[in-house]
């Protein structure tokens, strides 16, 4: 915490380090559409029958909705015996109104782009009208699953000796994409170091972390009792121990700490769930990307603590029906959020809107849970891909997919080609 204090400490970590995390996200992102694309047209075309497919993608919807259902209710529970009213003093709310006015009115203006649009229009935009187009963009990710299924589906339907070929392409395709993936690893605990430092130096103020500490810890109090359901979850229903899902997601969860994105640590996310967890790949390929953009126990939950703690710190009471409100939107909106950093925060203003709070009173709110959101948007990216990979587990173990785990390495063959 102190190197920003060094004179010359700020300058040589963004000059010098700071890179070093930068190209590793690049790396990652760089991969995850080519990623998508291969498994998951391998995955459906292993399948054989499209009836497979289609019990897999109910059941992983069904899961998804009621995991974060359930994430909502706890960061309900958790806000109300809480209690935050009163819990800022009104100078440091002045103060934090200064300090953040200017991120908070760049979310309020993100989320007015968001709801601009009807009710219909999410169901629109995850349909293309170019791939190439929806393909180049990162945030596009559901445009391609779109297609890719599409493919994938129509792949099953035609003539298996036309199709042979192509399969056997993807297969391959598969496996260089998932090499390209160890191989970025390699660098990966260099570069989580770099992300870390580079935030560390980047933090301005710290002292106005401690006047939200309640709320702060209220997060990280919901976001652990997650992780603990998850790992409740998957031993009753899996048989497999606590310490076993642990240690094979944590690379994957270090990642989404250090990045605070879900979609940048997706490639990892799927090694480690197919590799580690044991779900084979028709389940990973499908359950993981999806999940990645539309699943988000984390976000869900924090967005119903921080809707509870605006609410109450700037003395507007919210009645049962408003409380219900908040776990409606909440649910929809950490669907409707990007798998990037920060995006549950614009989503909330949504959620903030849809109870009811006025927009002055809105814009003060965000300012005031500004200074930790980037902390705790690191802890809940966590939560998010680790419900994700409970998820495939369920979903794997429902179809019959769920086996042994079998790791590989990136120097398997290189004995071969020496
Ligand atoms: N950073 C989160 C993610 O990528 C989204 C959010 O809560 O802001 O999963």
């Amino acid at each position: 915490m102190g190197l920003y204090k060094f004179e010359g400490g700020q300058g040589f970590v963004q000059d010098w380090i700071k890179p070093i995390g930068k190209i590793f996200i690049n790396l990652l992102k760089l991969i995850a559409i080519p990623l998508i694309i291969a498994s998951l047209i391998k995955g459906i075309s292993d399948l054989k029958d499209i009836s497979k497919f289609r019990q897999i993608g109910g059941r992983t919807i069904g899961f998804y909705l009621i995991s974060t259902v359930v994430a909502v209710s706890i960061g309900l529970l958790i806000a109300n015996i809480a209690q935050f009213k009163g819990s800022i003093a009104p100078e440091t709310l002045a103060e934090l109104q200064n300090a953040y006015s200017d991120g908070a009115s760049g979310k309020m203006a993100a989320a007015a782009q968001q709801k601009s649009s009807g009710p219909l229009q999410f169901v629109v935009d995850m349909v293309p009208s170019n791939i190439f187009k929806a393909m180049a963009d990162n945030g596009s990710m559901l445009q391609v699953i779109f297609f890719v299924i599409f493919f994938g589906i129509s792949l099953l339907l035609i003539d298996p000796k036309k199709s042979a070929p192509v399969k056997a392409f993807f297969d391959g395709l598969n496996d260089v994409i998932l090499k390209m993936v160890d191989l970025i690893m390699l660098i990966a605990p260099y570069a989580v170091f770099a992300l870390l430092a580079t935030l560390v130096v980047e933090t301005t103020n710290p002292d106005l972390f401690i006047a939200l500490g309640k709320y702060a810890i209220s997060v990280v109090i919901g976001l652990a009792t997650m992780i603990g359901i998850y790992l409740t979850i998957v031993y009753i229903f899996t048989g497999r121990k606590p310490g076993f899902f642990m240690k094979a997601m944590s690379p994957a969860q270090l990642l989404a700490f250090s990045t605070s994105s879900s979609a940048a640590t997706l490639p990892v996310t799927m090694e480690r769930v197919e590799e580690h967890l044991g779900v084979e790949k028709e389940v990973t390929s499908f359950v993981c990307p999806v999940g990645a953009t539309i699943n988000m126990d984390g976000t869900s939950l924090y967005q119903a603590i921080a809707a509870v703690f605006i609410c109450q710190a700037l003395d507007f009471d919210l009645s049962f029906s408003q409380q219900l409100t908040i776990v409606v939107t909440a649910t929809l909106a950490s669907i409707g959020s990007a798998a990037v950093p920060g995006a549950g925060m614009v989503m909330l203003v949504i959620v903030l809107e849809a109870v009811g709070l006025p927009a002055d009173k809105l814009a003060i709110g965000l300012a005031m849970i500004f200074a930790v959101d980037r902390p705790l948007d690191m802890c809940r990216t966590v939560v998010n891909i680790s419900g994700d990979a409970t998820v495939a587990m369920l979903v794997g173990k429902s179809v019959g997919k769920l086996g042994e785990p079998r790791p590989k390495n990136w120097d398997d063959h290189l004995e071969n080609v020496r």
